[in-house]
């Protein structure tokens, strides 16, 4: 899970947390030599969670390491008072990923990003210079995070819902109306999230995310908005989700992996 060798993750030891970030979905834990604070030697601690990962605070960890072995657990910090975090990421699939950097934009991830959609210069004018001219589908443009930072799958789902539009679209299509919505739906919907998140503790976060999702993983679930049954397309590594009637003017979109296996 460990991106980077230089520095060493014993660099970490006598650093204090100063300060937080986030870039997209990568997480910036700050950490200064102790007493020292603003003077240089600063450590970015970064961590892309991925899919699969998750952080597990811990009050209480036991002094001595992990042994290695087959389980979830891929990165363990602790504190000098004995708390601290887990790492851990379900599957088989290993996609967490940590950086330790002297600057964020070494790692290649970041540097590559698209506009944050909360910055203020994401203005709509923003918006519609990324989608013009783009003859592909509007669900994977609001997705691919060196358009637009940040997003991802599930709230692509949540502000396609939310701005009442086909993920399927083209984003060349829309009208200037349409992206003058779904600007103002990506906005209010990150928003709202965020300030559903802010100040639960690390073991909270998961359920409240869930339970804030109108359609994402909802699929057989009835919209919150119509009545109708939320559905899905699948991929060979994803799935979306949506409201037929919200947003596809009452028609199932066709599900090719679905159909396959029907035929
Ligand atoms: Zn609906």
């Amino acid at each position: 899970m460990l991106k980077t060798y230089d520095p060493a993750l014993t660099g970490l030891r006598g650093q204090t947390i100063t300060g937080t970030a986030r870039y997209g979905k990568f997480l910036d834990l700050v950490t200064e030599p102790a007493g020292t604070e603003g003077s240089g030697g600063k450590l970015h601690l970064i961590v892309h969670l991925a899919r699969a990962g998750w952080l597990r605070w811990r009050d209480s960890l036991p002094d001595k390491p992990p042994r290695p072995g087959k389980g979830p657990l891929a990165f363990r910090l602790r504190f000098t008072d004995g708390a601290g975090f887990d790492l851990t990421e379900a599957g088989t699939r290993k996609r967490l990923a940590v950086y330790l950097v002297t600057d964020p934009a070494a790692v290649a991830g970041i540097a590559s990003l698209g506009p944050d959609p909360l910055d203020p210069a994401f203005t709509p004018a923003v918006l519609e210079a990324i989608l013009a001219g783009r003859r592909t589908q509007v669900k994977g443009v609001l997705r691919d995070q060196k358009v637009i930072a940040g997003i991802g799958n599930a709230y692509s789902d949540e502000v396609l819902h939310a701005a009442k539009m086909s993920p399927f679209r083209l984003a060349a299509s829309l009208t200037p109306a349409e992206v003058a919505e779904l600007h103002a739906v990506i906005s209010s919907t990150l928003r709202e999230a965020i300030g559903r998140a802010a100040g639960l503790a690390a073991g909270d976060l998961k359920a409240e995310k869930k339970a804030g999702l109108r359609v994402h993983g909802q699929a057989g679930q009835p919209c919150p908005v119509c009545g109708d049954t939320v559905r899905e397309v699948s991929f060979a590594d994803s799935a979306l989700q949506y409201c037929p009637t919200c947003q596809t003017g009452g028609k199932p979109l066709a599900d090719r992996r679905m159909s396959r296996l029907l035929r």
